[in-house]
Formats: structure tokens, C-alpha cells, sequence
């Protein structure tokens, strides 16, 4: 194809499992020039992740830009919501690059997501102790639209396994599938069925499957551990299926009893589908807590409540300051603290219990004024957008021409 290669920009791993020391130092050359070969530990640098033997994948620099990255966001003059989208376009996809490629250690990942959670709820004018969810669910459904980070590394190990298992490519597949079936052999020492893998890839650890084999990390122990937490949280497992000869990914879906059987010739929709589900997994989660669950059932309802969060669009800083806190029942009010012995009473009238925001909002009598004005800004605005040729527009009269007192 004429392709050269850049000898000094290459590395060689020579492995052989059956000698007292695995790697080999073995000399090779490409194009008459020499390879330098790697060493066990020693890491080359593939696409921005460390890769060789027994080396510690986490890309800790790859990591350290983006956190540095997103500092410089939160330090810039953007809108708030702009400064979630500038998170969602340029460092997230960074992110799962990195996570699709390595084999990225717990501590590091849980870091970084606690780091970007503090930064989204500050953009969102949410205290620290809010609920986590409004950070992970989409725009459509009221959130930011930034994904846990733990997520994103199953979905990416799972769903890479399953593009490579999948592959058209016969000769790709093959060189997925033969250590993938070496694996699962290794822990249940007997002769294999198509069953058996999915048992495995799926994280099971019931009789055979439970024994401690010391395996050395792979893609698939690593699927297997990605699969058994993701599966933990929406039940998602790997399946064979008999009739048809084929691999499969089984996602239930949250609401309802159906599942979804993300099979080889679908397989770019496996980390749609599993994104999908988490999602509904988060809202049905916020649903259901007490505080903020009543408003946010009706606020995830419709795409029309949440129109601003992903550009902002006809929202003043004060309403963006004010929207997240009222939709979550974080609004600092006297009656909303539930530690302690503090007076719960209205500020403003001295109605017993300042707990509610419906109170402030809708029945706190000295903001009586205020009611009538937020009723005529939200009628002026139905009556400015209705277009003219549709007929003439009454307001604040009886209805013209009838006998009726509305
Ligand atoms: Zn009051």
C-alpha cells in the first residue's frame, strides 16, 4: 500500500506464555531498521493511553489535561448552560475516547466524576448536597446531560467487546473470540458451550464461575466486571441464542417489562441503548425521592419545560439562578431545614410553615401583587404569540358575544 513506517516511533512486545519470564526482549525489525522492544511494565503510547504488559493503563496525564480543561471553563466568562455544553462537546467525547482505549483504574475515574459533578451542580446553581441525578439525565428530561463517569467506562468496555466479537471481519472476530473462549476455560476447566461465554462475559459468579483464578486483566475480565455492575444497576446481560447462531446483549427497559436484544447486524445501537436505559433508570430514580419528585414528574414530562437548558434561549441569569433549586425543593426557605430547632415561620407573613415553595409562590398574601403580575406576563405572551390572521384576541373582558359570565 506504500505505506513506510517510522522505525523509531515503533515498539515490539514479544510475549510467550509458556517461559519463566513472559516478555520476551526479542529484536525485530521493520523495513531493515530495528524495533525497540518493550520491556515487562514499560508502556508505549498508543493514541494517548499507555499501552504493554502488566502496565498501568490509567492515562493519568490524558486525565490531568481534562480536569485542567475543565477548570478553565468554570474560570471563564461563558453563560452557565454554555459552560455545560462546552463540557458535553469538547470533554466529554475526550473522555470516552480515552475510556474506549484503556483499561482506566477506579480511584482516578471516581476523581474525576466527583470533580465535574461539584463543577455541573455550581453551573447549575445547585448546593453540593443536591440530588446527583439532575446532573446525568438529558436536556430532553430537565438535566445536564453529563454522564457518570463509571457509566461511561462500562458502556464503552461493553460495548467495545461486543464491536469486536461482532466484527464483519472474520479474521478480526476470530482474534477476539479465541482468547475470550482461553479465558472462560481457564475458569470453569471444562469443555465450552456458547453459554457458557455469556455466563462468563455477563459476571456471573455463581458455582464454577465463582472460583478466584487470579486472571490477568483483560479486555474480558474487564467486560465481565463492566457487565456484572452495569447489570447490577439495569439488568443488562450478555446472551446466546441458539436458533439464529448469534451473540446478543439483552437491556431491559426500565418502565416497563419489555426488553431490548441488541443483536450482531444492530450492533452500533448496543451503546445508544444502553445510554438509553440508564437515563431512564436516573429519572425514575429522581421520580420517586421525596422531595424533589413532584415537580420533576411533571417538569420530565414535556421537551417544552426544558427548551432553555441546552441553549439558554429566553432565560435571564436570575432564572437559570432560581429554576434547578425550585424544580429540586433546594430553595433555602425556614421550613426546609429539618435538622434542628429553628423557627419554620413565613418571613414575609408569618404563615406557620415557610416549608413549601408553593406557599411563597402561590399563597403568601404580601406577594398577592406578584401573582396577579406573573398571571398577565404569562397570558401577554400566549396572547403575542397567537398569530393575528387566526381572528381578534379579548382580554380581560366577558366572552364578546354571548351571554356567558366567563
Ligand atoms: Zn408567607
Amino acid at each position: 500500500m506504500g505505506l513506510h513506517f517510522n522505525a523509531k516511533k515503533c515498539a515490539a512486545l514479544h510475549i510467550d506464555g509458556s517461559k519463566r519470564d513472559l516478555v520476551q526482549g526479542t529484536g525485530f525489525q521493520i523495513q531493515g531498521e530495528p524495533v525497540i522492544p518493550l520491556a515487562e511494565g514499560q508502556a508505549y503510547q498508543h493514541l494517548g493511553t499507555p499501552t504493554g504488559f502488566r502496565v498501568r493503563q490509567t492515562p493519568e496525564d490524558t486525565i490531568q489535561e481534562i480536569l485542567q480543561d475543565a477548570t478553565k471553563i468554570d474560570a471563564s466568562l461563558l453563560a452557565p448552560w454554555q459552560k455545560i455544553n462546552a463540557l458535553n462537546t469538547f470533554l466529554i467525547p475526550h473522555i470516552s475516547f480515552t475510556l474506549r482505549g484503556s483499561a482506566v483504574a477506579k480511584v482516578p475515574l471516581n476523581k474525576v466524576d466527583k470533580i465535574i459533578r461539584k463543577l455541573v451542580k455550581k453551573w447549575l446553581f445547585l448546593p453540593q448536597r443536591a440530588s446527583h441525578e439532575l446532573v446525568y439525565i438529558t436536556y430532553r428530561h430537565g438535566g445536564a446531560n453529563v454522564p457518570r463517569m463509571g457509566d461511561l467506562c462500562d458502556v464503552a468496555v461493553i460495548t467495545h467487546a461486543f464491536c469486536l466479537l461482532t466484527c464483519p471481519d472474520a479474521t478480526v472476530r476470530n482474534i477476539a473470540a479465541n482468547p475470550l473462549r482461553d479465558a472462560t476455560e481457564k475458569q470453569i476447566s471444562r469443555a465450552l458451550s456458547n453459554q457458557d461465554i455469556t455466563n462468563f462475559l455477563s459476571g456471573s459468579f455463581d458455582g464454577e464461575f465463582g472460583r478466584d483464578e487470579h486472571d490477568i486483566a483483560s479486555l474480558w475480565s474487564r467486560t465481565r466486571n463492566a457487565t456484572c455492575r452495569l447489570g447490577k444497576h439495569i439488568g443488562c446481560r450478555w446472551e446466546w441464542c441458539e436458533e439464529r447462531q448469534e451473540l446478543g446483549v439483552r437491556v431491559p427497559q426500565i418502565r416497563s417489562d419489555d426488553n431490548t436484544i441488541v443483536t450482531p447486524s444492530a450492533r452500533g445501537l448496543l451503546e445508544r441503548t444502553l445510554k438509553a436505559t440508564i437515563h431512564s433508570l436516573y429519572v425514575e430514580t429522581l421520580k420517586h425521592k421525596p422531595d424533589p419528585g413532584k415537580a420533576f414528574d411533571l417538569t420530565s414530562k414535556w421537551d417544552a419545560s426544558n427548551h432553555f437548558l441546552a441553549g439558554g434561549g429566553f432565560t435571564r441569569f436570575a432564572d437559570w439562578q432560581f429554576i434547578h433549586r425550585a424544580r429540586l425543593n433546594c430553595v433555602p426557605l425556614n421550613g426546609a431545614v429539618h435538622h434542628g430547632n429553628r423557627d419554620k415561620r413565613c418571613r414575609k407573613c408569618g404563615y406557620s410553615n415557610e416549608s413549601s415553595l408553593p406557599h411563597v409562590l402561590c399563597s403568601c398574601k404580601p406577594h398577592s401583587r406578584a401573582w396577579q403580575l406573573r398571571h398577565n406576563a404569562i397570558q401577554n405572551r400566549l396572547v403575542t404569540a397567537i398569530a393575528p390572521r387566526l381572528g381578534d384576541i379579548s382580554v380581560n373582558c366577558t366572552i364578546p358575544g354571548t351571554d356567558s359570565q366567563l
